[in-house]
């Protein structure tokens, strides 16, 4: 038997009622905040990751999906090509490959779907995952700079989170400076590493050298100790750096958004500056990152683009929805009815009544001429159905529908005029 790949699964109903929920709601919130869809390739070119995640972070050096496209006519050149680990850098490459600078104002694009990283997959890890996110982006003198869109991005997840229901999240929150502060910063941690380094996992050895800043990202129990000991970000940001973080963290306090610092908190992708940030959960163990982004003023130029600050987030839509299965939050999406044919001849009415009510906005289901009475209504209640409609031969002459609430027994007959305001949800 083929199965699903292991780290890719297959989301089957009802929990998909509730990713369909959870993706309604996000853009129902986007669209408040001013932000509108951009779709980019699930494969892009190898070197937009490299470039731009950074050579020597986990996600470039052991987790891609990358192959050598073949080019199918002589004229075709091979390329390396690689499913998209994260979405930022696709969203930066559109940005400066369509001159969205040109259009002078700030760029609020948000993404739903798919990405790839080969982990080891375990619950809340998966090699295909799904991340809803998005970025504001856009020429310094439209704003992009602005402490300001930093608390107006956590602002927003924090009102996303609240809305869809979720109760136990913390925002965590660091800076990570300028590139002028991390070479200071990274220095020091060269220094600090250098005598006990040896002790340290052979990721640690290399990084040690290559890209200290990547050690903060380790995750051996062993070197959890040194890591603690290790010289804090803090201390290394310059004036602006300082003061920018302080603007964004009143901001916070002022609309009433909490959080902690978290100095370790450095993340997985070389291109964050100043503001970095994760939504974390308790009831997610050890993979309890709902969400995390942070600033990335730079990347544009590092692609060969323009100067385009910006900031931007991923949610983890697999696990935001664990957290909100592990609050009890479910999808609420009942069928108002089950449209039970009764005899032979009674299906096109049946589908006719199904139409009407359908089209008047009645969630309905429908059974078939075939089924018994005792049958339909098993098959209502199994659908998990409100009401049961037996069309009968009568029914339909008479113009009036015999209608039972399954779950009290009260059974009514309901004129056919009256009937889909009976059944809808909202009445
Ligand atoms: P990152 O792009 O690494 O900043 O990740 C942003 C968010 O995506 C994380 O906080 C997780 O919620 C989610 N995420 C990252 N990798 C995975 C994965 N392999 N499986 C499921 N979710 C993931």
């Amino acid at each position: 038997m083929i199965k699903a790949i292991r780290g890719t699964r297959d989301l089957l109903p009802p929990d998909t009622d509730l990713w369909n929920r959870v993706e309604a709601k996000v853009r129902d919130v986007f669209a408040r905040y001013n932000f509108h869809e951009i779709r980019t390739p699930v494969f892009e070119d190898t070197s937009l990751f490299s470039r731009s995640v950074g050579e020597d972070t986990d996600i470039v050096t052991k987790e891609m999906f990358t192959w050598d496209d073949k080019g199918r006519a002589a004229s075709e050149k091979s390329q390396s090509l690689t499913l998209r680990p994260e979405n930022t850098a696709g969203v930066v490459r559109a940005y400066i490959e369509h001159g969205l600078d040109k259009r002078g104002t700030l760029q609020k694009l948000y993404y739903i779907g798919p990405q790839f990283r080969r982990e080891r997959p375990q619950k809340g890890r998966y090699r295909q995952f799904y991340q809803i996110g998005a970025e504001i982006i856009g020429p310094p003198s439209a704003g992009s700079e602005s402490p300001a869109r930093d608390a107006e991005v956590l602002e927003m997840l924090a009102t996303l989170l609240d809305e869809l229901g979720l109760r136990g999240w913390t925002l965590q929150l660091n800076s990570v400076g300028c590139a002028a502060d991390r070479a200071r910063y990274n220095q020091a941690l060269r220094d600090a590493l250098k005598p006990v380094v040896a002790t340290m996992c052979a990721d640690c050895q290399r990084r040690s050298e290559t890209n200290p800043l990547r050690v903060l990202d380790c995750k051996v129990p062993e070197d959890q100790p040194i890591i603690e000991k290790l010289p804090r970000i803090s201390q290394y940001l310059d004036e602006p750096c300082r003061e920018n973080f302080a603007a964004v963290r009143a901001m916070l306090a002022a609309v009433g958004v909490p959080y902690t610092i978290n100095e370790r908190m450095v993340r997985g992708l070389d291109y964050y500056t100043r503001t970095t940030f994760e939504f974390t959960h308790g009831d997610l163990g050890a993979q309890s990152a709902v969400l995390g982004g942070g600033r990335y003023d730079g990347l544009s130029e590092s692609l060969d683009g323009p100067k385009a600050p910006g900031i931007g987030f991923a949610i983890g839509e697999d696990r935001l929805i664990l957290a909100l299965q592990a609050e009890g939050v479910t999808a609420d999406a009942p069928l108002d009815a089950y449209i039970a044919p009764l005899g032979a001849g009674m299906n096109s009415h049946a589908l006719r009544l199904a139409r009407e009510l359908r089209r008047a906005g009645v969630r309905a289901d429908l059974g078939d001429e075939s089924f018994r009475l005792k049958k339909s209504f098993e098959a209502a209640e199994k659908a998990d159905a409100r009401y049961i409609v037996i069309v009968g031969e009568n029914e339909v002459a008479g113009g009036q529908f015999s209608v039972k609430e399954l779950a009290t027994g009260k059974q009514e007959p309901i004129a056919r005029e009256s009937l889909a305001e009976y059944l809808r949800r909202s009445q």
